[in-house]
């Protein structure tokens, strides 16, 4: 069978692999169909493993952590006591699955306070461990969640969409609230989306006009891009000079952080989703003054892919206009050259496997 292994950085070649053998106990074997390619790829793929953690062996890897599979065989049950949260319902020969890729360790304070999406030793399928970039990939039954009728690229999509459900679960996001989401790529797309179905008010801000149309038509009530000072000020505007209650920063600018605190109004709440290494100046002053909460969010609980399973659901047809390239298995590490070009007509990148 085939594979796209990322020998080392930047080198990911496509090679003939003998593949799993029949699922061990507690695992499934998988044919992975659709791969959706993220921004967190492109830390392994060129080697910017300090982003990811110190000590382990990346390489070589089979990456892709965000995968719609078809399930060929489930293994024998796991021994009782071993399985992880995840999935409670089994699944069978021929579902179309989503992977929640996350293999927590079950036992540290992240996971013990119900909160295993951020368990400093979880194990990542498609960074940790092998993911979807190959024909055939066995995983633990846990990872597994069936999805019906929806098709791949919209499968594939579920994981992003779960990362946008548990920013806006770290939000409290109420109905009727006004929020602006910094970032118009696919995790500020489906926070977009999310939050306009749960009944805020959205005003989406990226400099891609394209993105911003996308915004538009995935339910934001406005859409913006200016220098800080312009933008400040619409943003006054549109909030009757109170800023929002909800800021959420999904872009990875390092500078969106300061504007997000200045931005926001008093008593509200700015979530941090993007993933940046940069450095910024912060006024401390502004926390007491304004009261205001600054949450991080990071993956999503296997509650969150529940509910992203149910959100991309009922708008797959408005997002399908995400699905902007598509590439073969045997063209995958011309997909990530691609996708790290970050081209502008480039919404979500899908790697088609099987
Ligand atoms: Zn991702
Ligand atoms: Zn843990």
């Amino acid at each position: 069978m085939l594979a796209a292994v990322t020998r080392s950085p930047g080198e990911m070649v496509i090679e003939d692999v003998s593949g799993p053998g029949p699922a061990r106990a507690g695992n499934v074997i998988v044919r992975p169909e659709a791969v959706g390619i993220c921004g967190s790829d492109f830390h392994l793929f060129s080697g910017d493993v300090a982003a990811l953690s110190g000590a382990r062996d990346f390489y070589p890897r089979i990456q892709g952590h965000e995968v719609s599979a078809i399930v060929e065989e489930p293994g024998p049950p796991a021994q009782s006591g071993t399985a992880q949260p995840g999935a409670a319902e089994t699944v069978s020969a021929g579902d179309r699955v989503a992977i929640w890729p996350l293999l927590p360790c079950g036992t540290c304070y992240p996971c013990r306070a119900q909160r295993p999406n951020v368990c400093p030793r979880f194990r990542v399928v498609g960074v940790h461990l092998d993911g979807g970039l190959q024909q055939r990939l066995e995983v633990p039954a846990e990872t597994l969640f069936a999805v019906g009728d929806l098709d791949p690229d919209s499968t594939a999509f579920v994981e992003p969409a779960s990362v946008a459900v548990h920013a806006l679960a770290r939000a409290r996001l109420h109905a009727g609230e006004q929020a602006v989401v910094f970032g118009a790529g696919p995790i500020g797309l489906a926070t977009t989306l999310a939050a306009a179905q749960a009944g805020a008010r959205v005003t989406t801000v990226d400099p891609v006009p394209a993105r911003r149309d996308l915004a538009r038509r995935l339910g934001a009530e406005r859409v913006a891009w200016a220098a800080p000072d312009d933008l400040t000020a619409e943003v006054q505007d549109w909030t009757n000079g109170e800023g929002p209650p909800l800021v959420v920063e999904t872009s990875g600018e390092t500078a969106t952080l300061p504007l997000a605190v200045d931005l926001v109004s008093s008593a509200g709440r700015v979530v941090m989703v993007g993933m940046s290494s940069g450095t910024a100046p912060l006024r401390p002053g502004a926390f007491p003054e304004k009261e205001i909460d600054v949450i991080g969010s990071s993956c999503a609980t296997a509650d969150d892919f529940r509910t992203a399973i149910r959100l991309v659901k009922a708008n797959r047809a408005s997002l399908a206009a995400l699905f902007s390239h598509h590439f073969p298995l045997t063209r995958a590490g011309e997909a990530f050259e691609f996708a790290m070009k970050r081209p502008p007509d480039a919404i979500k990148i899908v790697v088609t496997v099987n």
